[in-house]
């Protein structure tokens, strides 16, 4: 995940588009959301494709300033990349599919949490031992160490899904879900068709899909050539696969492990229910790259065979304990596609400013054109930052 000061990305890429963007620092008011606008002189009507973090806060604001907003969302559920697993797991645990971390330094992600009155946590236990595994080395690691060596992340309770869960509640009819949009036509006014057929009207449209899935909708006019080169695979993107293990019992707990750790796979380990209710628990691990594309070719059952001969190396017997496992592809995923975007440093130079830039009446956000890739909170940052241009006129 690139890490860019928003600061700094917003100034970059208002300076490439020459844009005056705002910053979101500028529309933060002594009112209660992290986004507030001031109300709508000319109320407009908005069509927001997409229901991701970047969408929804977008969609949120716009709506609170007086604006008449409709969101086509492709799935049949909010959150995009924000995904809480339910099952097949025990009654009350959950694991987490994409974004399951806040750092504490992420105003935009934790100001819309509190605005809606959710409870955080930490995300990682602070007792027991973290399973570390360097060039096939296996140590045990007491939290404190461990701890010290990372932000203090916290998590939304009772899973992520409650923060595009809340948005959603508070934007209600207006949110349309299994509609995707397969056209856009930019005029007076701006006409966006759905699959099924059905075509809306609107003054703005704010495109939020990720960049792999642009291809998919037909622009007319097409796309400036910048972002029609990103869209055709020149705006790189990382993989990220995720393979869950449900145990009958906390078998590694005997060996004072708290089911968390990292290895040289490489792979995050985690395990969501550490402060949930047992007998049974989840372990996950978290890969990304070639180790992720690796999973990926193979089916269901086989990724987590796969996983589990592995974990076999540092927690012998796993695989007695499996009550059931599943997995999650971004890559696979027909409405993601990928992970998050990370461009080369010359994909970052040449093209993000440009995929930021608005094309008439048609605006562009998601987490790919922020300050922090690979986040909800660059995500909604760069809601927020489409929302001002939408709403300055
Ligand atoms: C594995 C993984 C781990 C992550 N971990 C963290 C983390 O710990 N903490 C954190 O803060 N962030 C994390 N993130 C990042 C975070 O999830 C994303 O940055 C953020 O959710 C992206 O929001 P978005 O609105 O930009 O895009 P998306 O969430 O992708 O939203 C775009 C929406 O557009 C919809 N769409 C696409 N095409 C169409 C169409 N034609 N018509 C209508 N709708 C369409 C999609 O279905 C989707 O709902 C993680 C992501 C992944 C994948």
């Amino acid at each position: 995940m690139q890490r860019l000061n928003r600061r700094d990305f917003l100034r970059r890429a208002g300076g490439l588009a020459g844009l005056g963007l705002v910053s979101c620092r500028d529309i933060v008011g002594p009112e209660d959301s992290p986004g507030v606008l001031t109300p709508a002189v000319r109320p407009l009507r908005v069509v927001v494709i997409g229901a991701g973090m970047s969408g929804l806060a977008a969609a949120y604001e716009l709506v609170r300033a007086g604006h008449d907003v409709t969101v086509l969302e492709a799935r049949n559920r909010v959150g995009g990349r924000v995904l809480t697993l339910r099952s097949p797991f025990a009654p009350g645990h959950s694991a987490e599919a994409g974004a399951a971390r806040i750092p504490p330094d992420h105003d935009l992600a934790l100001g819309y949490a509190r605005h809606f009155g959710l409870e955080l946590d930490p995300l990682y236990p602070d007792g027991g031992l973290y399973l570390q595994v360097r060039s096939g080395d296996i140590a045990f690691v007491p939290a404190p160490s461990f701890l010290s060596e990372r932000p203090a992340y916290v998590k939304i309770r009772g899973g992520s899904d409650r923060l595009p869960a809340a948005f959603r509640a508070a934007l209600g009819e207006r949110v349309v879900l299994g509609s995707p949009v397969t056209d856009i036509a930019a005029g007076t006014p701006v006409r966006i068709t759905s699959l099924d057929g059905r075509t809306r009207e609107s003054d703005r449209t704010l495109v939020t899909v990720p960049v792999p899935l642009l291809s998919r909708i037909r622009f007319s006019p097409a796309l400036s050539a910048a972002k029609t080169e990103a869209m055709g695979g020149g705006f790189r993107y990382q993989s990220a696969t995720r393979v869950f293990v449900r145990f009958r019992t906390r078998f590694w707990e005997d060996e004072g492990l708290n089911g968390w750790g990292t290895t040289d796979w490489p792979e995050e380990l985690w395990h969501p229910t550490w402060d949930l209710p047992g007998p049974e628990g989840i372990l996950l691990t978290y890969v990304r790259g070639t180790r992720a594309d690796e999973l990926d070719v193979l089916d269901e059952t086989a990724r987590v065979d796969r996983v589990l001969s592995h974990w076999e190396r540092f927690l012998p017997g796993a695989s007695s304990h499996v009550a059931s496992g599943t997995s999650h592809s971004w890559q696979r995923d027909s409405w993601s596609r990928a992970a998050w975007a990370e461009p080369t440093p010359a994909q970052d130079r040449e093209l993000a400013g440009e995929l930021a830039m608005p094309e008439g009446p048609i605006h562009f956000a998601g987490e790919h054109i922020s300050g922090a890739r690979g986040w909800m909170n660059g995500a909604i940052e760069s809601g927020l930052r489409a929302a001002a241009e939408i709403h300055s006129g």
